[in-house]
């Protein structure tokens, strides 16, 4: 096709085929220096009491300080990381900075919380992630009760021959677990009903349309009742009104995270923040 329209044309799409391919190759080699120079940093989202107004945790959100390119979210390269097998070092690194934070915050009485940490589908998968968990809760001396641990419906998914036990074990251990992006996954309702978890975490999607979408509303309402029958937890992401938390909490959600409560900060913004409330 490129011969037929000419080389201009050739010219046109070939460049940027081989420019996505490099430019990940160039992602890859510094995501591997990335993690031995310490560029990385979690950030932290307030999680309140839809009922009170309470912080009740905080979820890690990792970044990257780039040297060249400034403050990077995981969508930039969590994807790369994945495919190049980068993902265990990396979520390793990331259980166990989310697991000294919660120990600095609960030694120091600042904000004795919970953190919420997001698993990738390479830590989920790993035979003995349960054990590996219990292993840096040890060494750190961090009791499984200050974690919890966010999986998506896919995950659980795909791994559901093996999910319940590893649930169980981390439970076992004091961890919360959690689903994320709840509503926009495909888990079978029967499994939902036999896996060990703890809490639905509604996608923001759904939140974001409200108060005025009847569909949104509807979902979100029928979640709620959903998590409430099950005897799970459930809370909202993504709310950015008052609006919005009215119609959470009329609706019985237990927790709130989102803009409007406040946005993923560094731990010493956070702490700043806590000290303004
Ligand atoms: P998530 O776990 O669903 O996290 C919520 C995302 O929504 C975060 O984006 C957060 O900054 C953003 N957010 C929070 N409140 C609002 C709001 O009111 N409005 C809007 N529009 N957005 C809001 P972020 O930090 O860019 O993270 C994106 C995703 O990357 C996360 O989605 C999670 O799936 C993944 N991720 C983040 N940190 C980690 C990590 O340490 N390990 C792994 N495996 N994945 C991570
Ligand atoms: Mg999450
Ligand atoms: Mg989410
Ligand atoms: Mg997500």
């Amino acid at each position: 096709l490129a011969k037929a329209k000419g080389r201009a044309s050739y010219c046109f799409y070939e460049p940027s085929q081989a420019d996505s391919a490099y430019a990940e190759l160039v992602l890859e080699s510094q995501l591997v220096q990335a993690i031995e120079r310490n560029e990385f940093v979690l950030y932290f989202q307030p999680q309140v009491s839809a009922a009170t107004g309470e912080l009740v945790g905080a979820e890690a959100l990792l970044r990257w300080r780039h040297p060249q390119r400034g403050l990077l979210g995981p969508d930039v390269f969590i994807d790369v990381a994945e495919r190049h097998r980068l993902m265990l070092d990396l979520g390793a690194w990331v259980m166990r900075a989310a697991a000294e934070q919660a120990r600095v915050w609960h030694q120091s009485g600042i904000a004795p919380v919970r953190i919420a940490v997001n698993l990738s589908r390479m830590e989920f998968r790993l035979d003995g992630f349960a054990e590996l968990v219990a292993e840096v809760l040890r060494d750190l001396g961090v009791p499984g009760a200050w974690l919890e641990l966010e999986l998506t419906e896919r995950m659980l998914m795909d791994e559901i021959a093996s999910a319940p036990a590893t649930l169980a074990a981390l439970r076992a251990q004091g961890l919360t677990v959690s689903v994320d992006d709840f509503g926009t996954g495909y888990t079978s309702l029967a499994h939902l009903t036999r896996l060990p978890l703890d809490k639905l975490k509604i996608d923001q999607s759904f939140v974001a349309p409200l108060p005025n979408d009847q569909g949104a509303a509807a979902i979100v309402r029928a979640v709620i009742q959903m998590a409430a029958g099950l005897g799970l937890q459930v809370s909202a992401e993504g709310v950015r009104t008052a609006a919005q938390r009215d119609l959470l909490l009329e609706w019985g959600c237990d927790g709130l995270q989102g803009e409007m409560i406040g946005e993923p900060m560094s731990a010493q913004a956070f702490e700043h923040w806590l000290a303004q409330r």
